[in-house]
């Protein structure tokens, strides 16, 4: 079964600064008024892991039941606080997407229409595009879910 692991959340802010103290070049204000950035400036803010308090430190799973989640809500919480900034133009929380298989644990690939009707990538006639591509317990797995023949093995009745 394909497993999706999310990980590596960020906050991808967008910054449009007017003047220096926007970008934190403060000091200058009596000198300057206003800034001209090349173009859009995007940075990743990393949410503080969940395991960490500043005087001490220990892994994500002693302090959460769900992992994800908390990294999620803790970005969300970083997009309220800094949402009325007025040197943001747009924020976004994403993270990095891992599927991954449940059987064999490699990295989930599946059939694409064209190999499983191509008789030189598909296992065997029953093939299906979306039938997973790395072990047999997954394709068993598979195929068990929608009633499709079993992959014929040698030696099997
Ligand atoms: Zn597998």
């Amino acid at each position: 079964m394909k497993k999706t692991t999310r990980d590596e959340w960020r906050v991808m802010v967008t910054l449009k600064p007017r003047r220096p103290a926007d970008l934190g070049l403060t000091g200058i204000d009596d000198r300057a008024e206003f800034i001209a950035p090349p173009g859009p400036i995007t940075v990743a803010v990393l949410p503080r892991r969940l395991g960490s308090f500043g005087f001490a430190s220990m892994s994500d799973g002693l302090v959460s039941r769900d992992i994800e989640g908390d990294y999620r809500r803790r970005c969300e919480e970083i997009v309220a606080e800094l949402k009325s900034r007025p040197q943001i133009e747009e924020m976004s929380v994403t993270c990095t997407e891992t599927h991954t298989c449940s059987h064999c644990g490699s990295g989930w690939q599946e059939l694409t229409a064209e190999e499983a009707a191509d008789y030189s990538t598909s296992y065997d006639e029953h093939s299906v595009e979306g039938e997973p591509a790395c072990c047999e317990a997954a394709i068993d797995e598979f195929r068990t879910e929608r009633g499709i023949p079993l992959l014929a093995r040698d030696g099997a009745a």
